[in-house]
């Protein structure tokens, strides 16, 4: 999978080098790329926003940078309309998007979209490009939000019903749940199958060595060796639990036999 980043703080970025993405990189399974939007601008001070129309509180990043910065990732032309430059500096071309070829995702981390989830995660994890655009400041100027979308698969996409400083975070956030799911990038797949979120319940608690800490002991049934009954127990924790702090997931289940709802109810 091939993901470009633009920001104007691509050193925020650098955490994706470390741990298992920093390594998916290195083995080639994701070709990841960050830009600094500044380097799509061609004023002395690089300038990236302006104050709104109609008035407000305050700034809105300017239309124009975006547009050549997709334009530069998306390898079309020379950077634009301006006239003014030759579209940026970092990261590699992709050749472009002509013909019947799926058209990249690009991915506007915003309050206002919908909320990111496993199920979206899944689905993006099987994209052969993603490119987030980080905003700052107010957001991005809307006309280049819908100028994008004659070029990519657009999605608004909201991390959660807060509001950062910026789309770095949320594009970190969405990258690491995406990239995990990518062949290859987790050791032992087997590990995704049980987690959270993955089929609509939370995951039971967990213990490690010592079998006795401070007075406290792993429940006795993880010890027994008996895998049928460790499964049920196992599955009855993540049900209460799941009851316990996100009802509305179990709401959404509609395969709990009578045993699992017992244990709901
Ligand atoms: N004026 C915007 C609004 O009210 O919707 C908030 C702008 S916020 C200060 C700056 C940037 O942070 C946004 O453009 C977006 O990229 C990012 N951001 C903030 N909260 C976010 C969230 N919950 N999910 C995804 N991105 C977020």
């Amino acid at each position: 999978m091939k993901i470009d980043v633009v920001s104007i703080f691509p050193e925020y970025l650098a955490g994706l080098k470390l741990s298992l993405i920093g390594k998916a990189v290195e083995q080639g399974l994701l070709d990841l790329n960050v830009h600094d939007l500044r380097d799509f601008t061609f004023d002395r001070h690089n300038t990236v926003d302006d104050s709104p129309y109609g008035g407000g509180a305050g700034m809105v990043m300017k239309a124009e940078p975006w547009a050549l910065a997709f334009e530069h990732i998306l390898g079309e032309g020379t950077g634009g309309t301006s006239g003014e430059g030759t579209g940026g500096t970092s990261g590699e071309g992709t050749g472009g998007t002509s013909g019947d070829v799926e058209k990249p995702i690009l991915i506007v981390p915003s309050p206002a979209g919908p909320v990111f989830n496993q199920r979206i995660a899944e689905d993006l994890s099987g994209a052969e490009h993603l490119v987030f655009a980080c905003g700052r400041y107010e957001g991005i100027d809307q006309r280049v939000i819908d100028w994008s979308a004659e070029r990519f698969d657009l999605r608004l996409m909201s991390i959660g019903d807060y509001v950062l400083n910026g789309g770095e975070v949320a594009s970190m956030v969405m990258i690491e749940a995406v990239s995990r799911l990518i062949p290859g990038v987790i050791g032992n797949p087997e590990s995704l199958t049980e987690e959270s979120h993955e089929d609509g319940l939370l995951e039971y608690p967990i213990y490690t060595k010592p079998a006795r800490w401070r007075d406290r002991d792993v429940p006795e049934i993880l010890l027994s060796g008996n895998h049928g009954a460790i499964a049920r127990w196992r599955r009855d924790r993540r049900l209460e639990r799941t009851a316990a702090v996100r009802p509305d997931l179990l709401a959404e289940l509609h395969d709990l036999d009578k045993h699992d709802r017992a244990v709901v109810e």
